[in-house]
C-alpha cells in the first residue's frame, strides 16, 4: 500500500525510476516519450547534465543561507537574468517554490500597492472564466473554475469572472477575428465598470491559456486592448506566464508575442525545467518604489524563497535557454508538430481545433466536427485518450473545461525543446492512434 498522500489518480501508477532525455522510464523498463513535459514543465528532458552538475557544485557550496540573513550568488544572478530579459518595465524579482506561491505573491503585491498608493478600497480582482492559477487560497481565488472553488467558499480575494478569449469557439460569422478579441477585452470595461473602478486592484490573465483551455492564444489585438482598459481605470495587469513563459511558446516570455506591458508577471514550470521546485513574481519598477518608499517591506515571504540550489539549476537552464539558444529553436520545432498533428488529425471526425504557438499544442476533441459540438461531460474523452496514449507509451496531458456551461476536451502537448525530427513524428503517431 502507498502511503503518499494525495494520489491524483486512484489507478495503480507506474513507478518512475530513469528520465533520458526525452524519456521517462519505470520500474519494469517501459519507456514513456513525454509529449507534455509532465505539465509543460521538462523544457530540458529529463537527464540535462549542465542543471545536474549545477546542482552538485552548488550543494558543494552552500545549499541553504535563508533570506532574512543573506542573499546568494545564484539568487542574484538569477534575478538580474530575469530581468535583463523580462518584458518592458519589469524590474525586480520576488522568488518563491512554485506557481500557486508566485500567483498568491502577485496577488497579494497588488493590494499592498494600492495600500501603499493610499487606495484601500481598491481590493477586487478580476480574472476570466475557465482559468486556473493555483491552488493556494488566494490563487484558488483568481482562478474560474467552480468546481474547483465550490469546497473553499467564500474566496479570500473577491473575484469575478468575465469572458475568455477563445476564437475557436466564438468567432461568429458576422465579425472577424479582430472584432471578436475587441469585443472579448471590452467585457473587462464592463465588469470594471460594473463594481465600480476606485473598487478594482487587478486583471489577471495566462497570454497562453494553457491546462484548462489546450494551447489558447489570444487574439491579436486583445491584449492591446485590456492594457488599454488597465491603464484608462487604474488597474494592474497580471500576466500568469507559469505554463506558458520561460520559451514554452517561442519567445522567453510568451506575452512578448502580444506586445503588451505587464505590471507583473508570474513564472514557474519552465524556470525549473523539472528539476527543483522555484517560481518567481516579476514586478514593476513603480510597484516596487511605491512599497519601498511607504511601508518599506512586502509582507509576504517562504522560508525557501531564492534558495540557493533551486537558483543555480535555473541560471543552469536558462543558461540553456538563452545561451545554448534552445528557446530559438521552439518556433520551427513548433511548426513541424503543429504540421504533423494536422495531417495526422486535422480530419479526424472528432477534432474540432489544433491550435497553440511554439511548442506549446493543444488538440480540442469534439462531439461532432462540422458543428463544433463538444462532448457533453459524461461524455468527456480527455481522461480516455490520456489512457490509451499512456499505455502506449506516451505522456500527454489531457483536460476538460466547463466554459460558458459548454465542457471541452482537450489534450495538451508541450515537449521538451531538444525533442528531434523522428521523436515529433513518434508522439504523432501515438497520440493520432489513442485519439
Ligand atoms: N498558474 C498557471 C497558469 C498554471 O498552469 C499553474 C499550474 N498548472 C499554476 C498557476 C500553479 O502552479 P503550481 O502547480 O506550481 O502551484
Amino acid at each position: 500500500m502507498s502511503h503518499v498522500f494525495p494520489r491524483h489518480t486512484k489507478a495503480d501508477l507506474p513507478v518512475a525510476v530513469a528520465g533520458e532525455g526525452c524519456y521517462l522510464i519505470d520500474s519494469t523498463g517501459k519507456r514513456y516519450l513525454d509529449g507534455s513535459g509532465g505539465a509543460a514543465v521538462s523544457c530540458l528532458g529529463h537527464s540535462d547534465a549542465d542543471v545536474t552538475a549545477a546542482v552538485k557544485a552548488q550543494l558543494d557550496k552552500v545549499a541553504f543561507a535563508h533570506t532574512g540573513f543573506f542573499t546568494s550568488d545564484p539568487a542574484e544572478q538569477l534575478a538580474d537574468t530575469l530581468t535583463e530579459n523580462a518584458p518592458q518595465g519589469i524590474e525586480r524579482v520576488y522568488l518563491v517554490s512554485g506557481g500557486s506561491e508566485a500567483v498568491e505573491s502577485a496577488v497579494k503585491l497588488a493590494r499592498q500597492y494600492f495600500l501603499e498608493i493610499d487606495q484601500p478600497e481598491r481590493k477586487r480582482l478580476i480574472a476570466r472564466r475557465q482559468s486556473y492559477h493555483g491552488n493556494t487560497l488566494g490563487a484558488l481565488a483568481a482562478g474560474g473554475s467552480p468546481e474547483r472553488r465550490r469546497h473553499f467558499l467564500p474566496m479570500l480575494i473577491e473575484t469575478s469572472h468575465i469572458a475568455p478569449c477563445y476564437e475557436y469557439r466564438f468567432k461568429g460569422e458576422e465579425e472577424t477575428a479582430f472584432e471578436y478579441g475587441q469585443r472579448a477585452a471590452n467585457d473587462l470595461e464592463k465588469e470594471i465598470l460594473s463594481l465600480g473602478p476606485q473598487t478594482v486592484m487587478a486583471f489577471i490573465a495566462e497570454p497562453v491559456v494553457g491546462a484548462t483551455a489546450g494551447a489558447v492564444p489570444a487574439v491579436d489585438g486583445y491584449f492591446k486592448r485590456i492594457r488599454e482598459i488597465c491603464d484608462q481605470y487604474g488597474i494592474l495587469l497580471i500576466l500568469d506566464e507559469v505554463m506558458c513563459g520561460m520559451g514554452r511558446t517561442g519567445t522567453l516570455f510568451a506575452c512578448e508575442h502580444d506586445d503588451v506591458r505587464p505590471d507583473i508577471v508570474t513564472i514557474a514550470k519552465g524556470l525549473g525545467a523539472g528539476y527543483q521546485p522555484i517560481g518567481a513574481m516579476l514586478c514593476s519598477g513603480q510597484i516596487y518604489e511605491a512599497v519601498e518608499n511607504g511601508s518599506g517591506f512586502f509582507q509576504h515571504g517562504h522560508t525557501y524563497m531564492g534558495h540557493p540550489v533551486a537558483c543555480a539549476a535555473s541560471n543552469a537552464v536558462l543558461e540553456a535557454l538563452l545561451g545554448r539558444k534552445l528557446v530559438d529553436g521552439v518556433g520551427e520545432k513548433g511548426e513541424r508538430l503543429s504540421t504533423a498533428l494536422h495531417a495526422a488529425l486535422g480530419q479526424h471526425p472528432h477534432v474540432g481545433d489544433i491550435r497553440g504557438r511554439g511548442l506549446f499544442r493543444g488538440i480540442e476533441l469534439v462531439e461532432d466536427r462540422e458543428s463544433k459540438k463538444p462532448f457533453a461531460p459524461e461524455r468527456r474523452v480527455h481522461a480516455t485518450v490520456k489512457a490509451a496514449a499512456f499505455e502506449a507509451g506516451l505522456i500527454c496531458y489531457p483536460t476538460g473545461g466547463t466554459i460558458d456551461g459548454q465542457s471541452g476536451d482537450h489534450v495538451l502537448l508541450a515537449p521538451p525543446f531538444i525533442i528531434d525530427d523522428n521523436q515529433i513524428d513518434e508522439l504523432v503517431s501515438k497520440l493520432s492512434k489513442a485519439v
